[in-house]
């Protein structure tokens, strides 16, 4: 007799196939959850790379053909600013985030000052100015493990999806130009920088922004257009408010945090916005996905290639395949 389980019977998990929305909540309570009992009963918590890799696991089991994962040799990460790129697509058309994943620890604080002596500059403004080579949007990815009140103006963007016991907030994406507006803060030593507490309370619970669940607005539009355009609509949003708050500190003359702090880097800095980082909310139009990024679709997953800024992992998420039976009721880990 066989131990093969018949691919009939194989288990999509969690039941059913979930929304991205649900399955990132779920995943955000996992991590409150099992960051809390690291800090507490379980000690010791798990790293970041350790929750990157299962929530990559997660969406890959989770999500089946609509996930292409592509992983690269882990020996690069050092040299990069970044742990993994998440691109939201229609096959043709998408946008893309550079990911550096922060765990909070005990005491609310994140390893935001990290220096990388290879390339004589903080990650941070490696973050960006790679994102900004990739054609991606530079984020932080906090790994929380509290909860706070999301300002009114963040939350009129977001959509409502929540954890009844508020550990949907495990998971928290951040502009890392809130970041670099910090850094600038303590660098140049003015007498009140931004906070960490006050970064945490800047960023937006993940499944919140990449919701791909229905709005009031209505329609998925052909192909999943409409979806994501209201994706794209709240991750300017974050970008123009990580953009304005760096803006609003004081820089001294310096190009980036790392120049301030007597690093020499070949960074740029800029926004993914390019022209358009005023405050005005526009109708967000999609962009093309870079060549790079179509060749990724093609690719087989296990000879990609080589990628001219590298990161450990790729995850690929196509929102055009369709009108499948979406299961809306994944809760939280404990409710
Ligand atoms: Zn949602």
């Amino acid at each position: 007799m066989s131990l093969r389980p018949d691919p009939r019977e194989q288990t999509v998990w969690p039941g059913s196939r979930p929304s991205l929305c649900g399955l990132l909540k779920w995943m955000a309570s996992d991590t409150y959850h099992w960051l809390g009992d690291g800090y507490g009963p379980h000690s010791p918590p798990p790293g970041e790379e350790t929750f990157t890799d299962v929530h990559v696991r997660h969406l890959r089991q989770a999500m089946g053909s609509r996930v292409k994962v592509i992983q690269f040799n882990k020996e690069q990460e050092s040299f990069n600013g970044a742990d993994w790129e998440l691109w939201i697509h229609n096959r043709s058309h998408g946008l893309g985030f550079r990911i550096q994943a922060k765990r909070e620890s005990k005491e609310g604080q994140y390893g935001f000052r990290y220096w990388l002596k290879e390339r004589d500059a903080f990650q941070c403004d490696l973050l960006i100015h790679d994102a900004l080579v990739a054609g991606c949007i530079p984020v932080y990815l906090l790994y929380n493990h509290e909860a706070w009140a999301i300002r009114k103006d963040a939350a009129q963007m977001l959509c409502g999806h929540t954890a009844p016991d508020l550990s949907h907030y495990g998971c928290s994406l951040l502009s890392a130009h809130h970041v670099q507006a910090q850094l600038f803060g303590q660098a140049l030593g003015v007498s009140r920088w931004i906070s960490h507490v006050q970064l945490r309370e800047m960023s937006a619970p993940w499944n919140q922004v990449l919701c791909d669940l229905k709005g009031k607005s209505g329609a998925r539009g052909p192909r999943g257009t409409g979806m994501l355009k209201a994706i794209q609509r709240r991750a300017e949003g974050m970008e123009r408010s990580g953009w304005a708050t760096l803006q609003s500190v004081d820089r001294g003359d310096f190009a980036s945090p790392s120049h301030a702090c007597g690093g020499t880097p070949e960074v740029s800095v800029g926004s993914w916005l390019g022209d358009a980082t005023d405050g005005e909310v526009r109708e967000p139009v999609l962009r093309a996905l870079p060549e790079r990024v179509l060749g990724l679709l093609e690719a087989d997953p296990l000879r990609p290639p080589e990628q001219p800024i590298p990161t450990r992992v790729v995850v690929l998420y196509d929102v055009t395949d369709g009108e499948e039976t979406v299961n809306h009721l994944v809760g939280c880990v404990r409710c």
